[in-house]
């Protein structure tokens, strides 16, 4: 049947009756008598666009009748125009969910605004103040509040009002976040705690909403401790111009919670923030975070402690002289000394060992302090002994100058930082003051590397880049902010903006004194550079027997130079040999 044949493709479905409920779509059901006229079978296919086949149905006899299936017209309508809409509907309650999760706990609009502070119940927190080291005053302060929580009737008794809020204020990496969890884990109270970024909100008002539910969970937990780490996200001052409003109607819900407390609830709130100087004066007011707590940078003895800590958490092999440690590395963070153990660890599963020895710890300092060894790095031998040079420029230097710190260690082996060598100096005991010869002795010590290389190869290169910078900032601060000038004398026209973040300086004098302040400058580091090269031009044989003894090892202590520094006669002229390693 020509027909029937003629259909076959469009999956022409073969059943004994018009099958309305099957077909889903607008069909045409047609029958075709067989040649014998007698049984009917019952074609039932999906329209198709050719304008012909009616006349070619007529034409070869066949019954046919075309079939609307109302009903499923209306289930193709209601499809074609509901799944979209549901899937937009989808879309956008997966993202408005996403959102809400960022700051609030989820659900399409239950969640918004809701905090979502993590709660840690009492007794779970199981940080103590073993656990932070070298904090000893910061530790005392919070200690009372500690007690207080233990006990308070002791101090209602009395009649004594327990500070509401302290706030923690220091550097980053200094043990903020982790001596507030110490707190609650002496406290044995539940913990509450929320980052201030987190109350920042797409939408005005979720996160003054938020603070509301912070304060309202912790009422209901009290006592408990509430941390609000980073709080200078939402504390930031109130300066009227530009104003973020969702930020201040933050802050303002905060400030009036906080001033909502009665005076012994049993809630205290800890904060932490390296910005202290960006917050608002409102939060600092006595009855809010009336007492501030700094966490600054461990000394000597805090670094030794801290190292001890985190070092006894891994396994160790041989000697530890964990106070050789301290001492290199001056201004280190908490968080510093603890990546430079960890370093340490690494490394020593690194080379296959299954503990850690004291090289292991010392290389983990270079690491952390200019990068790890670029071993593959290939110089040749003339760069070599221009980097060679210049750094024991930089130590020479150093040891023949009164004020200036002990060379460490000086080496050549190029790192990651992109250094490709450094001396690294290391004063026995932690110095808290600097005086005007010391810095002028600091500026002649970071000279020193380039006046070596002009000296014996007439030539400077770009390597001084980052000893001219800090020398540089040294002359700066000492003519703008320590008065040790003779010109200027104790007048400051620098302001340091951000003590825990980077120490940037805001300028503030007349445009005649900004020049005159370069002058001095210039004319400083020109007669710290004069200097240098006078020790030097001084000490020339010492200058080329060590930098020869520096490019055959690559890497000399501290006491190998002195040795060599000290040895009454200089060895002869450069050796071949020496020369092609
Ligand atoms: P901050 O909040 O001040 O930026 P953290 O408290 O997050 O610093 O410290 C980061 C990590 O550094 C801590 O988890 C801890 O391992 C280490 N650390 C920092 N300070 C100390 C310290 N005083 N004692 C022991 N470990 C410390
Ligand atoms: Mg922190
Ligand atoms: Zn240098």
């Amino acid at each position: 049947m020509e027909l029937k044949s003629g259909i076959l493709y469009y999956t022409l479905k073969e059943t004994a009756q018009p099958a309305e409920t099957e077909a889903p779509r607008l069909n045409f059901s047609f029958r075709s008598m067989t040649a014998a006229g007698k049984k009917a079978t019952v074609y039932t296919v999906t329209a198709m666009n050719d304008p012909d086949l009616v006349t070619r149905l007529h034409e070869a006899g066949v019954t046919f009748s075309e079939n609307a299936g109302t009903g499923n017209m209306v289930l193709l309508i209601l499809l074609q125009y509901l799944i979209p809409i549901l899937f937009y509907v989808a879309i956008f309650s997966f993202f408005f969910r996403r959102m809400g999760k960022l700051g609030a706990g989820g659900g399409l609009m239950g969640g918004l605004g809701k905090s979502n502070a993590r709660t840690i119940d009492g007794g779970e927190v199981k940080t103590t103040f073993a656990d932070v080291a070298g904090q000893d005053e910061a530790k005392e302060s919070l200690q009372e509040i500690v007690s207080y929580l233990h006990n308070p009737q002791e101090y209602t008794e009395i009649g004594a009002r327990m500070p509401r809020g302290a706030l923690l204020i220091g550097p980053p990496g200094t043990g903020k976040t982790l001596m507030a969890r110490a707190v609650a884990g002496e406290a044995g109270v539940p913990f509450l705690s929320i980052s201030g970024p987190e109350f920042v909100e797409l939408f005005v008002g979720m996160g003054a909403s938020k603070v509301r539910d912070l304060f309202k969970e912790a009422r209901e937990k009290a006592p408990c401790i509430v941390f609000i780490d980073e709080i200078d996200a939402v504390g930031k001052k109130r300066d009227g111009i530009g104003g973020n409003d969702e930020r201040e109607q933050t802050l303002n819900q905060l400030l009036s919670e906080m001033d909502g407390f009665e005076g012994n609830s049993g809630v205290v709130i800890l904060a932490a923030t390296n910005r202290p100087e960006s917050l608002d004066k409102a939060l600092l007011r006595p009855g809010r975070f009336d007492r501030r707590v700094p966490v600054e940078l461990p000394d000597q003895g805090g670094r030794e402690a801290i190292l001890r800590i985190h070092c006894n958490r891994i396994k160790t092999e041989g000697p530890i002289d964990l106070s050789a440690i301290a001492r290199i590395t001056p201004g280190a963070s908490g968080a510093d000394l603890a990546n430079v153990i960890n370093e340490a660890a690494l490394c020593a599963v690194r080379s296959g060992r299954h503990a850690v020895t004291q090289k292991d710890l010392e290389d983990s300092v270079d690491v952390a302090l200019a990068g790890k060894q670029r071993k593959s790095m290939v110089i040749s031998p003339h760069e070599k002994e221009i980097i060679a040079y210049h750094e024991v420029g930089h130590a020479l230097v150093a040891a023949r100058q009164k004020g200036a710190s002990p060379v460490h260690k000086i080496t050549i082996i190029p790192r990651t930082s992109g250094a490709l060598g450094f001396t690294m100096q290391a004063d026995e005991d932690e110095r808290f003051l600097m005086d005007k010869q010391e810095a002028f002795a600091k500026i002649v010590t970071l000279t020193g590397g380039r006046a070596a290389e002009e000296l014996c190869f007439d030539s400077v290169t770009t390597g001084a880049s980052n000893d001219i910078e800090q020398a540089t900032s040294i002359a700066r601060a000492m003519i703008t902010r320590y008065g040790m000038s003779e010109s200027f004398g104790m007048t400051a026209f620098e302001q340091v903006v951000n003590p825990y973040l980077g120490n940037d300086t805001a300028m503030n004098c007349s445009q005649e004194t900004a020049a005159r302040i370069d002058r001095e400058v210039i004319a400083l580091i020109d007669k710290a550079y004069d200097q240098a090269k006078t020790i030097l031009k001084d000490n020339r044989s010492k200058l080329d027997e060590i930098a020869r003894v520096l490019i055959a090892r690559e890497t000399i202590t501290g006491q190998e130079f002195m040795d060599i520094l000290n040895a009454p006669v200089a060895l002869p002229p450069k050796q071949e040999e020496t020369e092609q390693e």
